[in-house]
């Protein structure tokens, strides 16, 4: 039987949002719910989530509901509900900005330490459109990217949420990831 309704769906996945102020984490969530940008930069502030209901290859229907940090990484206080029972993150930086980077391993641990114990992460490295225009803004190789991933157990895409490269693929995959570890284990 087919099913069309928004609300027909076999699992919630909550999934957050973390990494640096201005890596492109409220755009990118913007371009994978709306397909378009934010129209004003400070339009997340207050608001707590999007959602979207998602039909998995491996079959299932999801609903994510996705956080966005509404600013609060600004003030290096992420409060706990962000994290409470959060099943996927996607931990953004920005390919051109070394800075972003060497605080992956920071916002991993913080993870780590708040969400679910079995959250699947995805390691995203945003604005490769920047790369394309001019390869010497690249400050990150993808090779650093896939390999800090591997190292520390995490999924890795490259994305660029104003080119839209790979933004739903990065989304839906940490999805399907966790549909598969949560099946894995049996619930
Ligand atoms: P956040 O603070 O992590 O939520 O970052 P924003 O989504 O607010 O984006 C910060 C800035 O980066 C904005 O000026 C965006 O236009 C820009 N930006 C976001 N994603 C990309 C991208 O993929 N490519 C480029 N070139 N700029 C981006």
């Amino acid at each position: 039987m087919q099913r069309t309704h928004d609300e027909d769906y076999d699992y919630l996945y909550k999934i957050v949002l973390v990494g640096e102020a201005g890596v492109g984490k409220t755009h990118l969530l913007s371009r994978y719910i709306k397909g378009t940008l934010p129209k004003n930069p400070t339009s997340t502030i207050g608001v707590e989530f999007a959602t979207r209901t998602v039909p998995l290859e491996s079959g299932g229907i999801v609903k994510a509901q996705i956080w966005d940090t509404a600013g609060q990484e600004r003030y290096r206080a992420i409060t706990c509900a962000h994290y409470r029972r959060a099943v996927g993150a996607l931990l953004v930086y920005d390919v051109t900005n070394e800075k972003t980077f060497a605080s992956v391993k920071r916002w991993m641990e913080e993870l780590r330490e708040n969400a679910e114990p079995d959250i699947v992460i995805l390691l995203v490295g945003n604005k490769v459109d920047l790369c394309d225009r001019n390869p010497d803004s690249r400050k990150i190789t993808k090779e650093q990217g896939a390999r800090f991933a591997m190292e520390n157990g995490l999924l890795f895409e490259e994305t660029s949420a104003i080119t839209i490269v790979r933004v739903k693929e990065a989304f839906e995959g940490l999805l399907q990831a966790i549909y598969n570890v949560k099946s894995q284990a049996g619930n």
